[in-house]
């Protein structure tokens, strides 16, 4: 069968190859892909900046964002021929640790997980992969156009819960909230921002397009420039693009109790300076929290699926700005900045 495959540790090593059919270890149920969505990780490893091959290979399978169709499932699953499906992408430790041994993979705490099209596991940019029933999500058939979103929403929704778990270490109303970056991450945190009640400013350095009619469509605020200028005085800032002055920005203007979550991974090439003194000052002096978020684990897999249920089938769509065949696969890895997710559909 096709896959998309890479070197990883090496540059533009990404290619089409021929691999055998999917491995019984990989799990009892079978499926068919349809679509597998591309996202700043698979960039990282076509770069050549991430990712590690399964143990013997030289070459990983790419893919973790995925959407495919039961083709073989066993009596016992709850999935049958025929129902859509996404791939959970993390596998807890071989140990395993504490958050692993309770289900809490995403929060592994000795670094020894493994992630599929990532880490040490083959991922699902391949016309067939299988999968292991506790690791597979129903997708309801309503959402199969956008189904492969599910896997940047757990993230998100990951990132809400947590957001919602230290507020309520005390009395909490938030009632504005900023997103920073409106790309696929910016634009799902921004929907569960709105899902909660919140007023929403948006921050992008994009002015127009795409991006600044979906964030006023879904009924939030489109800003450029600063954090300050943006929304000075959020109660939630959810962080997705890594960039250093808008990490600091957000961290710097948050009201009293503000809550800052890290989404976004800095590729470091920059430095800039902090006055970690005035920082510190103001942290401390408004109980402020900063915390780091990735990865997902089942529950959050299913509330990003609720999210995405309860979402505008049109807007949601619409997320989706470049569709391209498994052959075309290189246009989905070119970095478009007024585009949104690029995906990478199968024909069977
Ligand atoms: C994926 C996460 C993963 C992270 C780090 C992200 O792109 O969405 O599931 O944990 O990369 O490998």
């Amino acid at each position: 069968m096709r896959a998309l495959t890479a070197e990883p540790g090496k540059s533009e090593s990404v290619r089409i190859d021929n691999v055998s059919e999917p491995q019984a270890e990989d799990g009892a149920i079978l499926v068919e892909t349809l679509v597998v969505g591309v996202c700043g990780t698979d960039i990282e490893i076509m770069e050549g900046h991430y990712g590690w091959p399964p143990p013997g290979c030289s070459r990983l399978i790419l893919g973790h964002e995925s959407l495919g169709r039961v083709l073989e499932a066993p009596p016992e699953a709850s999935l049958a021929p025929g129902d859509l499906v996404v791939g959970i992408v993390r596998r807890p430790d071989p140990i395993p640790c504490s958050s692993c041994a309770a289900g809490e993979w995403d929060m592994c705490r000795n670094g020894l997980f493994t992630e599929r099209g990532i880490k040490h596991r083959h991922g699902y940019c391949s016309e067939r992969f299988r999968i292991e029933p506790e690791y597979a999500v129903r997708i309801p058939p309503h959402l199969e156009r956008v189904g492969m979103l599910a896997e940047p929403a757990s993230v998100m929704a990951k990132a809400w819960e947590h957001v919602e778990r230290i507020g309520r270490r005390t009395r909490w109303e938030p009632s504005r909230a900023l997103v920073t970056g409106a790309g696929p991450m910016g634009l799902l945190a921004t929907l569960m921002a709105i899902q909660r009640g919140l007023e929403v400013h948006v921050l992008d350095r994009v002015t127009q397009g795409t991006k600044p009619d979906l964030v006023r469509d879904i009924g939030a605020a489109y800003h450029t420039g600063t954090v300050a200028d943006a929304c000075a005085g959020a109660d939630v800032v959810i962080e997705c693009t890594g960039v250093g002055e808008l990490v600091l920005g957000a961290m710097r203007h948050t009201a009293p109790g503000g809550v800052v979550c890290l989404t976004g991974i800095s590729s470091g090439k920059r430095e800039i300076s902090v006055d970690a003194a005035a920082l510190n000052r103001s942290m401390v002096l408004e109980n402020d929290v900063v915390f780091g978020s990735v990865n997902a684990n089942r529950r959050h897999y299913e509330a990003a699926v609720d999210a995405l249920g309860q979402g505008d089938p049109t807007w949601l769509d619409r997320l989706i700005t470049r569709r391209v065949s498994l052959d075309e696969w290189s246009s989905a890895f070119h970095k478009e900045p007024a585009g949104v997710k690029s995906v990478i559909e199968f024909s069977h």
